[in-house]
């Protein structure tokens, strides 16, 4: 347990700022405030986006790539230098207070209090479920062009999903590989008459039909079988199912939300609410980037600390 956690009815001593989600957005935040001597806790469960086996080929600095799951160890390790800062292996269950009063927040039966607060906690991916599907993300199963498009040209790909995004990065990826297959995985086929005759034009076969199970070894995909009895043999499948931006603390703290369900950020991250920031996947449906998300958690700490300064500090 951290110094700044007690057990319920004890008193809590106040963070300078506690940052909820430890994936690129929060780590880099927390940094950012260790530097600027802030008393800061990460809060992280370790099951978000970047948790999967993905490897970043387009971050900045690494020729070789380098898998999410060890920036955000180095991240954890560099972040380990600064007393004042430490990470939190708890699920926050509940948020609330002011900027006037502090914030309160709990996880089973812990409490902590904190002057700012700062919301890093991603997306939950909606991907295909069948036995064992964790240990094909990132490695066969994707779900953005821009990160693994890349890496998957010239390969025989399956598209999933139901409705015009899923049609339009069937059409994007077959500019990288003329082997694109497109199922739809859901009861209703939303793709429209536009986009259902560009892909007939284009030559990508769209399957009506459900995922069941897969084959496959060492995250590696070659087959998926469907419900109707079909086969389908690939090299990478992604997944157009959507994603869905964890904005439960959020709403508890009555932040105002944006286009698509995301959290509303002015261009330091400021949300509608004052001393709560947010940063990463979690503030727009595009950008959902490691090196959007670093920026962000960098400008949302350095909003904070302006904001912690004492008026005398200000301009
Ligand atoms: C398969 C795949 C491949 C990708 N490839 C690339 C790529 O090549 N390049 C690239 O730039 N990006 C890539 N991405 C996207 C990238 O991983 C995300 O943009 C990035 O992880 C977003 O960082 P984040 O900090 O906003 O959210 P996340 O990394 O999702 O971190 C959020 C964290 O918040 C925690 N959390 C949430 N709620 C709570 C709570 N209530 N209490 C405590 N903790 C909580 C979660 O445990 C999680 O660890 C890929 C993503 C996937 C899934």
């Amino acid at each position: 347990m951290s110094r700044a956690a007690v057990k319920d009815g004890e008193p809590v001593p106040l963070l300078d700022a506690a940052v909820v989600g430890g994936g690129p957005a929060g780590l880099s935040a927390a940094i950012y405030l260790a530097r600027y001597r802030r008393d800061v806790a990460v809060f992280d469960t370790g099951h978000g986006r970047s948790t999967h086996h993905q490897v970043n080929h387009n971050y900045l600095g690494f020729p070789e790539g380098i898998a999410t799951v060890d920036l955000r160890k180095l991240a954890a390790e560099q972040l380990s230098r600064y007393p004042h800062a430490r990470i939190v292996h708890h699920l926050i269950t509940s948020v609330e207070g002011d900027a006037d009063t502090g914030f309160t927040l709990r996880s089973q039966g812990h409490v902590w209090r904190a002057r700012t607060v700062l919301l890093a906690t991603g997306v939950l991916d909606h991907f295909p479920h069948f036995p064992g599907w964790r240990e094909y993300v990132g490695r066969s199963m994707f779900w953005c062009i821009t990160c693994d498009g890349y890496e998957n040209q010239g390969r025989d790909i399956l598209v999933v999903g139901h409705t015009d995004l899923a049609a339009a990065e069937a059409m994007q990826l077959h500019s990288l590989t003329d082997r694109v297959r497109l199922l739809t995985n859901s009861r209703s086929d939303e793709i429209t008459e536009p986009y259902r005759r560009r892909l007939t034009a284009a030559g990508i076969p769209v399957v009506h039909d459900r995922l069941t199970d897969v084959e496959g070894s060492d995250g590696r995909l070659t087959a998926v079988h469907t419900r109707g009895g079909r086969r389908l043999t690939l090299q990478a499948l992604f997944s157009l199912q959507g994603a869905t931006p964890e904005t439960g603390l959020a709403r508890q703290l009555g932040v105002a939300l944006g286009d698509f369900g995301y959290v509303a950020v002015d261009s330091e991250q400021k949300t509608s609410v004052p001393g709560v920031y947010a940063a990463g996947d979690l503030t727009a449906l595009h950008s959902h980037q490691v090196t959007a998300a670093v920026h962000e958690g960098a400008q949302a700490a350095s909003a904070a600390n302006y904001f912690l300064h004492p008026p005398e500090l200000k301009v």
